[in-house]
């Protein structure tokens, strides 16, 4: 990992010191000696991570730092404030205007080092985010989302994992400040319990417990799926400073040292609520995003991006399967008339209505999509050619036998759909080939009068053609029948013959079942 450092101080040996140091650990370092300087370079060299002195002439650490935060380019760039300041109140400052760490001079270098890693890795994680993120937007489906900066950071929901009371009692009673509700936990069992039940935004770990290793806990929170992305602020003395940075090392978040200052605890919070919500919502975009760009917002169906990608991976699983799937292409019958007649309100109430229905009458992983306009499709894996055109016919008359309710002042009308469908049993057919059939199957339907099914190979297809529910479930029966009373040594010996038979089942099952119709 060759991450970039930004190294921001207007003493020049200060910088050649920590750049020497950054430099022997393999950091891609740059250095800036002002903060005007620093603005420009965390914009166009995009650095990993910033290391900023407060006290500079002119635009001071601070003011830099609140700059960085501001602005959507570089508000995501973790920023550590170094200072030969040890007031509380100035890491406060620093912490409020943005900063994800304070480190004071001089530097201990298990610290810095540990430190640098860890928002190093976070940069990452969050990087990755955004770059999905970018994706959704240039998809045009999810506005670009402002910084973290924005996320809010009261009312979070905090665990503090600490076995001495009156130090727990501290930490609830200033968290409580801004609103948190904040359970505690004495022992690593009782805090992994509660983290099972409760959606945590930050959990504090001390590392001073008299029987517990917090960082066994803190390990035992990252590899568990529920506790995994919760935000982990260690606690410790100055002299834990090795076990911090392996806590670092692990996945702790951050760090605070007793004695611990109020203003400082509740601005670390802050920034890592503050953090995981802007996380979260960079996650939820993305999720969204995905789901409108396969989906269509008029109906919930999916749309044919989707069923293009899918229907490949089907059409590849008759190979393996050796199962035939069907395909019904569907289009509305005179649709152009219920919007000219009615208005496109009205059409789009149908559009949905329609969707329902077909949904409703399918099996759960047959797949639905709209193509587009007032076309759909279905495609139904592992089927038989009777059970396709006994579920096209099902799905026509849920279509021309209620009338659909709408918004018109005649409150409902009538519609009908054309289904040209065909049965692919070839694994080697292409996607648009495929289409391709049952495309031409539906023109047939529209010519021979609409409101029917056609049929690949087949033609108009009628009710003495399939089967109806109850013949299906005798035929399953007497086949099931059949099978119990088949003489025991023909199936021990199963010869490859009698294997390729069971093989070809779907072609078998369309014999037997139509000689039982006659
Ligand atoms: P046919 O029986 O031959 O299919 O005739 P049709 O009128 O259904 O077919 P045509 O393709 O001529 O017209 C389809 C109409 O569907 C035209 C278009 O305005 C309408 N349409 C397409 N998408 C939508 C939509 O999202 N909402 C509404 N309300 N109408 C739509
Ligand atoms: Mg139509
Ligand atoms: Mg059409």
């Amino acid at each position: 990992m060759s991450a970039r450092v930004l190294v921001v101080d207007d003493i020049l040996p200060n910088v050649k010191l920590l750049e020497a140091k950054l430099s022997s650990e393999y950091f891609d370092v740059i250095t800036a000696l002002n903060g005007k300087d620093a603005l420009e370079l965390a914009a166009t060299k995009s650095p990993d991570i910033i290391l900023l002195d407060i006290m500079m002439p002119g635009m001071d650490g601070f003011e830099v730092c609140e700059r960085l935060k501001a602005d959507p380019e570089t508000a995501h760039i973790p920023v550590v404030m170094v200072t030969a300041l040890t007031d509380a109140t100035d890491r406060v400052r620093g912490l409020e205007a943005g900063a994800d760490d304070f480190l004071s001079k001089p530097l201990n270098d298990t610290a810095l080092m540990a430190r640098v890693r860890s928002l190093v890795r976070l940069k990452m994680t969050i990087d990755e985010w955004r770059i999905r993120e970018n994706t959704a937007s240039q998809l045009g489906v999810v506005s670009g989302s402002d910084t973290q900066m924005a996320e809010s950071f009261d009312k979070a929901k905090i665990m503090v994992v600490e076995d001495k009371v009156f130090e727990s009692d501290k930490f609830i009673e200033t968290l409580q400040r801004d609103d948190d509700s904040v359970i505690p936990a004495v022992s690593s069992d009782q805090a992994m319990a509660l983290a099972q039940e409760h959606d945590f935004d930050l959990i504090t770990v001390s590392l001073n417990m008299a029987d517990e290793d917090g960082l066994r806990l803190i390990s035992n929170l990252r590899s568990n799926d529920r506790t995994r992305s919760i935000p982990i602020l260690m606690v410790a003395m100055e002299e834990d400073m090795k076990r911090v940075a392996q806590g670092l090392e692990i996945g702790a978040h951050d760090y605070i040292l007793r004695p611990v200052d109020r203003n400082e605890l509740l601005a670390r919070a802050r920034t890592q609520v503050r953090r995981k919500r802007y996380h979260n919502r960079l996650r939820q975009n993305y999720e969204q995003s995905l789901n409108m760009a396969l989906t269509d917002t008029l109906t919930g169906l999916f749309n044919r991006r989707y069923l293009s990608a899918h229907f490949e991976k089907i059409l590849t699983n008759i190979a393996r399967t050796q199962k035939p799937i069907g395909i019904l292409m569907m289009d509305i019958d005179h649709f152009k008339q219920v919007n000219d007649t009615y208005g496109h309100q009205v059409g789009d109430e149908v559009l949905v209505e329609f969707a329902d229905r077909i949904a409703k009458r399918l099996r759960g992983f047959d797949l639905v999509a709209r193509m587009g306009g007032e076309e759909f499709i279905a495609i139904l894996p592992d089927i038989t050619p009777q059970i396709a055109m006994q579920v096209s016919e099902r799905l026509r008359q849920s279509i021309a036998d209620e009338p659909f309710k709408v918004s018109a002042p005649e409150g409902q009308i009538r519609c009908s759909v054309s289904i040209g469908g065909v049965i692919i049993e070839d694994p080697e057919i292409s996607v648009d080939q495929a289409l391709k059939l049952a495309d031409d199957s539906l023109y047939a339907a529209k010519e021979g009068g609409r409101n029917q099914s056609v049929f690949h190979g087949i033609g108009v297809i009628t009710p003495d053609m399939y089967m109806t529910d109850e013949q299906i479930q005798e035929a399953e029966a007497q086949e099931k029948k059949a099978e119990a009373e088949k003489p025991p040594e023909l199936d021990i010996s199963k010869t490859e013959t009698s294997l390729e038979l069971d093989s070809s089942d779907g072609g078998n099952t369309l014999q037997g079942t139509s000689k039982f119709l006659q």
